[in-house]
């Protein structure tokens, strides 16, 4: 039985090999590297020791065969990630930019990624289970997606499973009214939201970081995590609020550092750490994520992530 169910995107990024390369003209490539948020999800809460279980669709291709192989290493339950006989992997293209903007180029709505059947989001499968972790990414996919994540929302809670969500909003597809509606279902169940700034004032509307995250409190979330890159996270519950100082290191690629802090911080809930335990040991698996090249390069194991927080 897992402790932790994800769902939603499985991709490939490619990323172009030099910082400041944009996609308008031939240059080199690395990658295939694992991908998609929820995935991302998954594979750093298996390698923080949870039980983790995670549904999601791959091509049969290589790309697909690239990210079911690490997942499993990690030791996820695939028993729902299915491989679609007929679609191909889904995939993002990814330039960096020395001011640490990135461009994508995404594959994905069409792929594989795309897929899910209702069938796959078994009731059973939610029995014993502490968390459903949802991602904004899978909800913005397509209205199959957004169908089976609201059923497994409603599951899951009817069998006391604590829901958590990342809006990892993407207005620029979408628009914010949009981007608002569809999440607005998962805010209202969940006991856990891990917004940034930009995203938490996104869904409730409100001017300032702050406000927004206090907003989220008293409309019943239990616990908002608000995640501000290099400065730490503050964590917001009723009555109460608390900045937790990032740890310092080199950043190299900050894509998953989100979905590593999310895993993190679940992953201490499980292990019973104190508020104030879970937020410093996912800001530091945040932190660790950022120090490879790769999205899912940097999540930490256990033991080192340990090591690495009371070291520093
Ligand atoms: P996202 O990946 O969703 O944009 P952030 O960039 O805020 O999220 O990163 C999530 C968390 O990872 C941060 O709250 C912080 O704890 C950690 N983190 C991210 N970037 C850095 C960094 N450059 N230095 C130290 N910690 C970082």
């Amino acid at each position: 039985v897992p402790e932790i169910i994800s769902l939603g995107e499985a991709l490939v990024e490619i990323m172009r090999q030099e910082v400041g390369v944009g996609f308008d003209r031939p240059d080199f490539f690395v990658g295939p590297f694992p991908s998609g948020a929820p995935a991302i999800f998954a594979d750093c809460a298996a390698r923080l020791g949870a039980k983790v279980g995670f549904i999601g669709t791959v091509g049969n291709d290589d790309f697909g065969k690239v990210i079911f192989d690490r997942l499993e290493k990690d030791g996820v339950d695939l028993r729902y990630c299915y491989i679609d006989p007929h679609l191909t992997t889904g995939v993002a293209f990814v330039a960096y930019f020395k001011d640490g903007s990135r461009k994508f180029i995404y594959h994905i709505g069409n792929a594989a990624s795309g897929v899910i059947e209702e069938e796959r989001i078994k009731e059973d499968y939610f029995e014993g289970v502490s968390f459903l972790h949802i991602n904004g990414s899978a909800l913005s996919m397509n209205e199959v997606w957004r169908k089976a994540i609201y059923r497994a929302v409603s599951l899951a809670r009817e069998r006391g499973v604590k829901i958590s969500l990342d809006p990892n909003l993407r207005p620029e597809i979408l628009g914010v009214d949009k981007v608002r509606d569809i999440c607005r279902p998962v805010v209202e169940a969940a006991s856990f939201v891990f917004p940034s700034g930009e995203e938490a004032m996104m869904l409730t509307g409100k001017t300032t970081p702050d406000e927004a995250c206090r907003f989220l409190v008293e409309s019943g979330v239990e616990y908002v995590v608000l995640k501000r890159g290099d400065k730490g996270s503050t964590v917001y519950m009723k009555g109460r609020s608390f900045e937790v100082p990032a740890f310092k290191v080199d950043e190299v690629d900050p894509t998953g550092a989100g979905d590593c802090f999310d895993a993190a911080f679940l992953v201490g809930m499980l292990r019973g750490f104190d508020l104030e335990k879970c937020a410093r040991f996912a800001n530091a698996v945040g932190a660790l994520a950022v120090t490879r090249k790769g999205p899912m390069e940097g999540a930490p194991f256990f033991e080192d992530a340990m090591s690495f927080m009371e070291r520093s």
